[in-house]
Order: C-alpha cells, then sequence, then structure tokens
C-alpha cells in the first residue's frame, strides 16, 4: 500500500463502501476464534476460552495526537498498542480489533492507505484480527476508535482490584520515556513552524522519540508471568502516568501504597531530556503517560521471583487504605501522590 506517496485521491473517487474494500481486501485471519472477519453485518468470534474481554480506546486529532509530527502510519500502529494494553492488563490474549474511523475532506486516499499500514502492522505484531469497523465523515479532523477484544480462562484474569495489605507493587520497563518524547517533538515542531527549513533535531533521543511515537504493549508479560509462576494479584497498564494509576489501584483494592522514589526506573534519555527542559524526572514518570508498561501487585512470597528480573521493578508495597498512596522521596520525606503527581504535606 501507499506506493505512491505524492498522489492525493480524492476520497470520493472511491466512495466509502469502495473505500472499505480498498482498505480491506489483503486483510488476513490468524486467530482460530475468527470465524468471520470484515465483510458482514457482523464479525463473527467464537472464544477459545470461558472469558471474552473487551475494551474500547478513542483517539482525536489535536487533543491525542498531533499531525504535523506523527508519522500516519504510527498513528495507526499505536492506537491498536493503546487498545491491546488495556487486554493484556487483565493479563488476557489480545485476539481480535474493530476500528472505526472519521476523517475529514483533508485525508487523501492515500493517506487512509498509510493509517491502515500501521493498523495492519500491528495486527500482525501482535498476532490479532483485524474483523471489522465502521467508517464515517468528520467536518474537523481525524478520530479513530480501536475496539480491542480478547480471552482468558477465569483462573488467570488479573482485576484492578485484588490487592492485599503487603503485597509488592511493580512495574515493567521504564517510565516517563513516552511523556519527554512528547515534550522533544512538540518542541521540534514549533522550532519548525517558526523556520520551516529547520531540520528536527533528535539525534541522541531515539529511544523516548520511539517510545512516543512506536510504543509496544506488554504481550509478553502473560508467558512471562506464567512460567516464572508469578502471580499478580492486581494490574493495571500505565497511560495516564504513575500516579494516577497507582491512585487506580489503590481506590479499587481498597488499599494504600507506598512506593520509593529511588526503585522507579527512568531511562538515561528520558533523565537527560527532563534536565533540558528543567523537569524533575520523577514528574515525568508520575504524571507522563503512554508508557503502556504494567503496573501490578504480588505477594511478598513471590519476591525471590522477580527480584532480579530485568523486566520488572519493585516499587514498594501495599499498605492499610488509611495510609494512602504516598511517595517516599531519597531525602527521606513521605508525600502524598495525587493524580497528577504528588502534593507536599502542608499543602
Ligand atoms: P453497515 O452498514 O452494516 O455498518 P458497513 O458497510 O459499514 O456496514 O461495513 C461493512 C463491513 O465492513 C463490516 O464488516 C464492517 O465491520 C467493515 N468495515 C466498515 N468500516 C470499516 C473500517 N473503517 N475498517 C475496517 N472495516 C470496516
Ligand atoms: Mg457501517
Amino acid at each position: 500500500m501507499s506506493k505512491n506517496s505524492n498522489k492525493s485521491t480524492p476520497i470520493s473517487e472511491f466512495g466509502e463502501f469502495g473505500l472499505i474494500k480498498h482498505l480491506t481486501n489483503e486483510i488476513n485471519i490468524e486467530q482460530s476464534s475468527t470465524i468471520k472477519g470484515i465483510g458482514d453485518d457482523c464479525a463473527v468470534i467464537s472464544p477459545n476460552a470461558k472469558n471474552s474481554v473487551v475494551s474500547t480506546e478513542i483517539f482525536t486529532e489535536g487533543v491525542h495526537f498531533n499531525l504535523m509530527y506523527f508519522p500516519l502510519k504510527h498513528l495507526g500502529f499505536k492506537c491498536v498498542t493503546a487498545a491491546i494494553s488495556d487486554i493484556v492488563a487483565m493479563n488476557a490474549i489480545p485476539t481480535q480489533i474493530l476500528v472505526s474511523i472519521a476523517l475529514s475532506s483533508k485525508f487523501s486516499v492515500e493517506a487512509v492507505e498509510q493509517i491502515y499500514d500501521g493498523f495492519n502492522s500491528a495486527c500482525e505484531h501482535y498476532h490479532i484480527d483485524f474483523v471489522g469497523g465502521d467508517t464515517t465523515s468528520s467536518l474537523t479532523g481525524l478520530v479513530i476508535n480501536v475496539t480491542a477484544i480478547g480471552e482468558a480462562n477465569s483462573q488467570e484474569l488479573v482485576y484492578r482490584n485484588g490487592a492485599k495489605k503487603n503485597d509488592l507493587i511493580c512495574v515493567t520497563g521504564d517510565l516517563g520515556g513516552a511523556y519527554m518524547g512528547l515534550q522533544l517533538l512538540e518542541r521540534e515542531n514549533e522550532v519548525f513552524k517558526a523556520n520551516p527549513n529547520e531540520q528536527p533535531k533528535l539525534e541522541g533521543y531515539d529511544y523516548i522519540v520511539r517510545r512516543q511515537l512506536s510504543p509496544l504493549a506488554r504481550t509478553d508479560m502473560k508467558e512471562h508471568f506464567f512460567s516464572r509462576e508469578v502471580h499478580p494479584t492486581s494490574m493495571i497498564d500505565i497511560s495516564d502516568g504513575l500516579a494516577s494509576e497507582l491512585k487506580h489501584l489503590a481506590t479499587e483494592s481498597n488499599c494504600g501504597c507506598r512506593i520509593y522514589e529511588q526503585n522507579i526506573p527512568i531511562d538515561d534519555q528520558t533523565k537527560q531530556m527532563a534536565e533540558e527542559f528543567s523537569i524533575n524526572p520523577l514528574v515525568a514518570a508520575l504524571n507522563g503517560g503512554e508508557d503502556f508498561e504494567l503496573l501490578f501487585t504480588i505477594p511478598v512470597s513471590e519476591h525471590d521471583k522477580v527480584k532480579n528480573d530485568p523486566n520488572i521493578t519493585v516499587l514498594g508495597h501495599v499498605v492499610e487504605a488509611n495510609e494512602g498512596v504516598g511517595l517516599m522521596t531519597g531525602g527521606g520525606s513521605l508525600v502524598e501522590l495525587t493524580a497528577q503527581g504528588w502534593k507536599t504535606p502542608e499543602e
């Protein structure tokens, strides 16, 4: 697809039905649970497991993404990642997606092809089937809605509400990279707007740019937990930042949390970029979203199984609900976390 990127075919030349056919005629089916994909009034799915898990995510141009620097193919992939990440956070296996799009007249057939290249690459990467969607027009910008379907047996599912006192609070990967990547891309976009001859300066920051433009959902963790006999008691994906996700877990599990500043995993590029922006890297980790890592709790008896695991960092532990959701700083003071970050004790 999109072999000739200079071509700009108006969508009206295809019509809505022609466009859908054109975009979806090469879609393959991988999952045995997909009985019928695109083409009828409904997709037909026959789950292999007892439970189907379903989640949906919406993305709006100008609110969730800026097409000045977000390549369309990356955008398509990332929307799928965000939807799949919720399935993964239930410790389920993603199997199918449906994608609805609202297009404004500024989009050509070739532009939509690029977005679909992203959807299709994501489906290939995650081994999921693209089984349907809807198409409509938009008066303003682009809107993309991805519905993700997955499956898991009852004993495998992990909810937000299972954390118990003394459980260890753990996280995969590192945090704040997607947020600092976004700050960098926004800054370079402003420079470009002021002087279109100026090339963006992204050298040395490939990791955080990648974290923003092409993050991956942690589809590897279900097998990782299984093979190491690690049993998460609660889990959530980090789409809005560590602070806000910790608060969700605490509210749903009716518990409190203690995490330790020095334990929070932050990549060097994230730290460097935060320094350039005179931001505390902790702010990026606590408030910055879109890292799509997993935040989870495990029984303290499983500490030995995760303590030397490069994929997993222990941040702290679960406490009583009345002790609140707090961060112990490197300096030894306890600050209460808020959804936006933290507040100092005097506030
Ligand atoms: P209906 O009129 O019943 O909504 P559509 O013509 O919109 O039917 O859809 C026909 C088929 O194409 C359905 O299988 C639907 O899921 C699929 N489809 C529609 N829009 C899209 C899209 N943007 N991407 C992928 N599949 C789509
Ligand atoms: Mg329709």
